[in-house]
């Protein structure tokens, strides 16, 4: 078992080589293709949420074991997303798909992921995606869930994870993540035509 240690060490790594902008994928161009299923690890749990708001298939682990990381991401074709230096090696040597966040600022780091996934257009998803567990959300009528009375009255769509039971309507929250979509966009569209990093 060889769990992740403190990655305050792997600063000196990639600086002196040059080589770190490149380490932000381990394949390249074939990241850019499609919409990709991701496995964010133990810290990126709010990272992932937002991916999930916005449609991405994302799973997350709150186990920090690499080895079960690496299993479930290979078993179920998932690309990892991380901040761990050390970890990103490692899974990048065994051939695994990986991105490197930096994971000092969630604004950043999902910019990161959207660019090195060629992602152009964001936007909220709601139906897609639990934000809580990544379950498929289902449609529901106002009468098939249970919400505070004042949002019943007031809205007519809703939605209801098949997994969890979470309910969820298009409210102030969501006012809010089109604004971080919408910021997002922006500045994918701000970046290099050619940047990979
Ligand atoms: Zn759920």
């Amino acid at each position: 078992m060889s769990s992740r240690k403190s990655s305050s060490s792997a600063k000196s790594a990639g600086a002196k080589s040059g080589k770190s902008r490149r380490l932000t994928s381990s394949s390249g161009d074939s990241i850019g293709s499609g919409r990709k299923k991701l496995l964010a690890d133990a810290m990126l749990g709010s990272v992932a949420r937002k991916l999930r708001i916005f449609g991405f298939d994302t799973a997350y682990v709150a186990h920090t074991d690499d080895d079960y990381v690496l299993k479930m991401a290979t078993e179920q074709g998932r690309i990892i997303l991380t901040a761990d230096k050390e970890f990103f090696k490692r899974l990048v040597s065994r051939g695994a798909d990986g991105i490197l966040v930096e994971g000092a600022s969630e604004l950043a780091d999902l910019e990161h992921i959207l660019a090195r996934l060629g992602v152009k257009h964001v936007d909220v998803d709601l139906g897609s995606r639990c934000a809580a567990c990544n379950g498929l959300l289902e449609q529901r009528a106002p009468a098939q869930v249970s919400v505070p009375e004042a949002v019943a009255g007031s809205k007519e769509e809703f939605y209801q994870c098949a997994d969890c039971g979470k309910v969820y309507w298009d409210g102030g929250h969501v006012k809010r993540l089109r604004a971080l979509a919408a910021t997002l966009e922006r500045r994918l569209a701000a970046r290099p035509a050619a940047s990979k990093g």
